[in-house]
């Protein structure tokens, strides 16, 4: 896999020490070599392209840039003594048995950790870190990414053995080339291209998350108590709508079996109503002094009461 337009940036010195191309001799005079092919390299140090190493053969590697890259991320991390860890935030949500509820955060800061001891390809069985940083009570596992990144698997056996862990992804900050400067500041001080992939505290942090979330929804007002009312939801009022007609009043009552019509008598505008019962299909009911429609003659009712309004 190649890594876009990223420079090989680093090599490896005669004495075996890892080397920046800002402090060699320039050209084949380097003396430098590979750490992927083990070829002979040369210091471009010229005025118009970035500074890097070229091999000599006048063909680059495919894994020399990364190859170099990773190993100068883990002296940087050697020389630093320690990285600066990400924070971590958490957000959960609580409902309260009455149906309060609240969301709530709670987060760490970024911190550094000094480490006593860096360590570097130390096969822990399962997997080989790149880098383990160890303090007095934990070992930080920490993966640089270039090309190549932690997959499912690997996370996987990552999460089994417990122990914190993060990888830093170099390829975020788009580089092309690399100094010792700037990789320090990636690797060891910033946080910026570095995430957790395994945060043993994470569960701390959901609890306290959880149980700020709950204090938060406590402090909400209670919900109003409802009374169930049985009676009246199984027999809701029908919908009276009133209207004036020549200054009479007009109600039209909505019943699921059809729509009402009453009025004070009125000999006059009885005759107005039975011509309307003739037309849209009602039918005095003596008992409730009122007449009874269709339901589909309502929007025919209300436009002649509109009419005569
Ligand atoms: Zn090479």
């Amino acid at each position: 896999m190649e890594a876009g337009s990223l420079l090989q940036s680093f090599a490896i010195a005669k004495n075996g020490r890892i080397v920046s191309v800002e402090e060699v001799e320039r050209g084949q005079a380097c003396e430098c070599t590979c750490p992927c092919c083990h070829g002979s390299l040369i210091a471009r140090q010229g005025d118009v392209r970035v500074w890097h190493f070229a091999h000599a053969t006048g063909t680059d590697c495919e894994g020399g840039a990364e190859s170099a890259l990773h190993l100068a991320a883990k002296a940087v991390i050697e020389h630093a003594g320690g990285i600066m860890l990400p924070g971590m935030s958490v957000k959960r949500t609580h409902t309260l048995a009455d149906g309060r509820r609240a969301t709530a955060d709670v987060s760490r800061p970024d911190t550094w950790v000094d480490f006593d001891e860096v360590q570097t390809e130390v096969d822990l069985g399962t997997v080989i870190p790149d880098v383990i940083g160890r303090t007095a009570d934990a070992a930080y596992l920490i993966e640089v990414g270039v090309t190549r990144f932690v997959d499912s698997e690997k996370l996987a056996i990552l999460q089994d053995l417990g122990s914190p862990a993060i990888e830093i992804d170099l390829r975020k900050f788009d580089r092309e080339a690399w100094t010792w400067a700037t990789l320090e500041d990636a690797v060891a001080q910033g946080v910026e291209g570095k995430r957790w992939l395994v945060y043993p505290d994470r569960g701390d942090l959901e609890a306290l998350a959880i149980e700020k979330a709950r204090l938060i929804a406590m402090a909400q007002p209670e919900p109003l108590q409802t009374q169930p009312q049985p009676s009246l939801k199984a027999h809701p009022s029908p919908a009276r709508t009133r209207y004036r007609v020549q200054g009479r009043i007009v109600d039209l009552i909505d019943f699921p079996f059809g729509v009402a019509l009453w009025s004070p008598y009125d000999a006059h505008f009885n005759e107005v109503i039975k011509g309307w019962s003739r037309a849209y299909g009602g039918r005095y009911q003596p008992n409730h002094r009122n007449w009874l429609f269709p339901t589909a003659a309502k929007s025919f009712l209300t436009a002649e009461i509109a009419k005569r309004q």
